[in-house]
């Protein structure tokens, strides 16, 4: 039977949108499946949410070392359940309104910020469809994720299994399935020379691609420049994104050798398949992307906290490295291109090592599985208990992150007191 499935997620890069598309594909090959997907931020959400979209890659460009420190702070469950509370209270009109408008047999979030607080707009009703989270972050994934009243939480890796138990979810409620890539990254590969033909590239040149996720994120244009410094035998693609400034500014430049240049693409995969060596930010969806087609990876910049993890993930499994400044990423390509490919060749093998091309069938499996299954019946909400736990789960907390501080405050006082206990004694001795 035709059954409704309804994703959430928002415009906040291009990993969101790019990880639905990639289910909803597999859902309605596989499924009779409708589907549809709702940008939760700019669709139902109130000022300034509903900017988020627009206002969050100047957000990280601008205050990139306080987005870290905002990670760290929110990386424990409780504090993200606090913050997710507080999202809640002003968006809980919106979020009903969007429940009530957009009906469903299954709601999949695949946006962390955005599951908690549909999660409580839901269970304010009598009765809901089945919640499916969907964790398109890879390693270092936020607290943000894990809420124990979805019904399945599907995650790419073991850490990120670990991070939703630290999170109290149960092992059973979770199940590493890998992060969904679009079916076409397998299925419509072309092969290198008729992608290059195809895209009215130099068929014969080595190829470089740079891409910054979708909003173009990170030092694009200079990490360009350096590549374009060496003068090396090769092409470059550079691929903007939504970035129309970095697009234009590209555009006027002088270029030593073939350098096509893009806004948003709609056929990376083709764009991967026609490239020797990808230049990257550590986006999730990129990254998993590139190791599907073995595509070795040089990464540039990374956003702090949520995507840490992704760097290490690449450098330790060896399908890439990572250069922070423009000089080391031309330096590592010239390196690589190099020696006739054979360093290419054990990279693109190591990338192919740790592809997860089964995600995606086995995310849309366990989806349709879910919107096979009864409503669930919301318990009938017991206020004053509920008032109760949060007092004591808030103390809890706060005693810990203070416990810290009173052991050095007292470790210090007890020094103090030691010393002037020692001063009066040898000023008795004289
Ligand atoms: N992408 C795209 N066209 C572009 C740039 C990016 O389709 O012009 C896709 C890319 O293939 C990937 C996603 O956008 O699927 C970016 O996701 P990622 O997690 O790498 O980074 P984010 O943009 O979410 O930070």
């Amino acid at each position: 039977m035709r059954k409704k499935i309804q994703f959430l997620m928002s415009d906040t890069g291009g990993g969101h949108r790019a990880a639905a598309e990639a289910i909803r594909q597999a859902l309605e090959e596989r499924y009779d499946a409708d589907v549809s997907l709702i940008d939760v931020f700019k669709d139902y959400s109130p000022f300034p949410w509903k900017y988020m979209p627009e206002f969050y890659p100047w957000l990280v460009k601008h205050s990139k070392s306080s987005w870290g420190a905002g990670y760290k702070l929110l990386d424990s469950p409780r504090t993200a359940k606090t913050a997710a509370r507080g999202l809640y209270m002003t968006m809980e009109t919106r979020l009903k309104q969007m429940f009530e408008e957009n009906p469903a047999d299954c709601y999949v979030s695949v946006h962390s910020v955005i599951t908690r607080p549909s999660l409580s707009a839901l269970q304010s009703l009598p009765q809901r469809p089945p919640f499916v989270v969907v964790v398109t972050d890879l390693v270092t994934t936020p607290m943000f994720w894990y809420d124990r009243r979805a019904d399945r939480t599907l995650v790419p890796t073991q850490i990120a299994l670990d991070r939703g138990m630290e999170a109290q979810l149960e092992k059973s409620q979770m199940r590493v399935v890998g992060l969904p890539v679009h079916p076409n990254f397998i299925k419509a590969i072309p092969e290198k020379t008729e992608a290059r033909q195809s895209l009215g590239w130099d068929e014969a040149l080595p190829t470089l691609t740079i891409v910054g996720g979708g909003d173009g994120m990170g030092p694009i244009f200079k990490t360009a420049r350096a590549l374009n410094d060496l003068k090396m035998k090769c092409q470059i693609a550079v691929i903007a994104g939504r970035n129309k400034a970095l697009k234009e500014q590209l555009e006027h430049a002088q270029w030593n050798q073939p350098t096509h240049i893009y806004g948003f693409v709609k056929d990376m995969p083709r764009l991967m398949a026609a490239s020797d060596i990808l230049v990257t930010k550590a986006g999730p969806g990129t990254i998993c992307e590139a190791c599907i087609v073995g595509l070795p990876m040089i990464i540039y910049d990374y956003i702090p906290g949520q995507e840490d993890g992704n760097v290490e993930f690449v450098v330790h499994n060896k399908a890439g490295a990572y250069c922070p400044t423009p000089v080391q990423v031309a330096d590592t390509a010239a390196d690589w291109l190099a020696d006739s490919g054979k360093r290419l060749r054990e990279l693109a093998r190591a990338a192919r090592r740790i592809a997860m091309p089964n995600a995606v069938w086995d995310i849309a499996d366990e989806i349709w599985a879910q919107a096979q299954q009864p409503l669930v019946v919301n318990e009938k909400r017991n206020l004053i208990k509920e008032f109760q736990t949060e007092i004591e789960e808030f103390a809890r907390d706060y005693y810990d992150a203070l416990r810290p501080s009173m052991r050095r405050l007292q470790v210090r006082s007890r020094r103090l007191t030691g010393r002037s206990r020692a001063r009066a004694r040898a000023r008795g001795r004289k």
